[in-house]
């Protein structure tokens, strides 16, 4: 199910609190299943507190308003503000905590000479919160628009704003992951697609944070014309650029591809299958960019590989708790501004009708 909502508040406190008013049972459940979540990896009940005090300090310095706003949905939810700090800082507390994840999400970039970008990207994360997420239109009060699919609480995800760029969402660990409060990785995608007039900006806003967990950050942009594309790969080392190759196509899964930064890739001791993620979906499109946005989701609609695999289900005989499955796939349409998403992996869907939104959205 898809779960849509547009802000009518454009002051960022007062679209905080519609938000959390509105979906006060879904933010509350967010820190529920992420308290749930730390305590199995950590073996112990985690305090939210200390966690959340650490993020408000690095959210209120880098990014005020995003802070205003985060207070509101506390303060609508009626949740301790601390709760909905670390919600927002999961990344960075699973770093901090030092958690053994799998990495996360596949994403399929496409630029072709006088033809619209392809930007599709699958969202793996834990099964047990496969519907703590939404679609959720922005307003701001420039009047610009932005759209996001993002888990109930936290402030943005994979992200498109009607200024013609979008972004997508990769997980990725590295050595310097964990220390010092960073801003939390969801909250730079926000704040990019946000408050930056165009591409140049967004990377220059991302660029100014200092992060503590590390995440690619894709963007794409298109005014029409031209295209481009740039995967931004944050640690807390700084952040390393990777292109699209010379067809124009950037395949990206949870390892590194900077050399600089792959030197420090967490990846290789942790878990091997983002590499072959990257691999099988190079050859699955024949090297060369999708041409439709149905090409993309074809190719990613594969289960080589289990739990790891681009369409990612729980083990067989397993009751999904805290396993991996694909819990949505996403598409960026730069032109229109928004994005087209549908509940499930790439598998859930006959290419041919490759209608996104059209299945099960319902608005509050
Ligand atoms: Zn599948």
């Amino acid at each position: 199910m898809i779960r849509r909502f547009t802000s009518e508040r454009a002051e960022p406190a007062a679209r905080g609190a519609e938000f959390g008013e509105t979906w006060r049972e879904e933010v509350a459940g967010t820190v529920a299943g992420y308290e749930d979540l730390f305590a199995n990896h950590a073996g112990a009940a985690v305090d939210l507190a200390p966690w959340g005090e650490r993020a408000r300090t690095a959210i209120r310095d880098w990014a005020p308003a995003i802070a205003a706003e985060i207070e509101g949905i506390a303060a609508g939810a009626d949740l301790p503000v601390a709760s909905v700090y670390a919600i927002n800082a999961r990344t960075e507390i699973l770093a901090g905590l030092q958690v053994v994840t799998r990495g996360e999400c596949s994403t399929v970039v496409g630029l072709g000479a006088g033809v619209a970008p392809v930007s599709v990207q699958t969202w793996d994360w834990y099964a047990h919160l496969a519907e703590s997420w939404l679609l959720w239109r922005i307003e701001l009060a420039d009047g610009r628009r932005v759209e996001t699919v993002t888990e109930f609480g936290i402030v943005g995800k994979i992200a498109v704003n009607d200024a013609g760029f979008g972004v997508h969402f990769n997980l990725l660990r590295h050595r310097s992951d964990g220390g010092l409060p960073g801003v939390p990785v969801h909250v730079v995608a926000r704040r990019a697609i946000a408050e930056a007039g165009d591409l140049e900006e967004a990377l220059r806003l991302v660029g100014s944070a200092r992060v503590s967990a590390s995440t690619a950050l894709t963007f794409v942009a298109s005014d029409g014309r031209d295209a481009t594309a740039v995967s931004v790969e944050l640690s807390p080392e700084g952040p390393r650029y990777v292109l699209p190759d010379e067809a124009g196509l950037l395949v990206r899964t949870n390892h590194f591809l900077d050399p600089l930064a792959s030197a420090g890739d967490r990846e290789p001791s942790l878990a091997g299958d983002s590499f072959f993620r990257l691999d099988l979906l190079r050859r699955r499109l024949g090297g060369r960019p999708p041409a439709a946005v149905a090409d993309a989701v074809r190719a990613l609609d594969s289960h080589l590989g289990g739990v790891g695999a681009l369409c990612a289900h729980p083990p067989e005989g397993s009751d999904g708790e805290f396993e991996y499955a694909t819990l949505a796939t996403v598409s960026i349409d730069l032109a229109s501004g928004c994005l087209d998403v549908i509940p499930d992996g790439p598998c859930t869907v006959a290419a041919a009708d490759y209608h996104l939104n059209s299945k099960g959205v319902t608005s509050r």
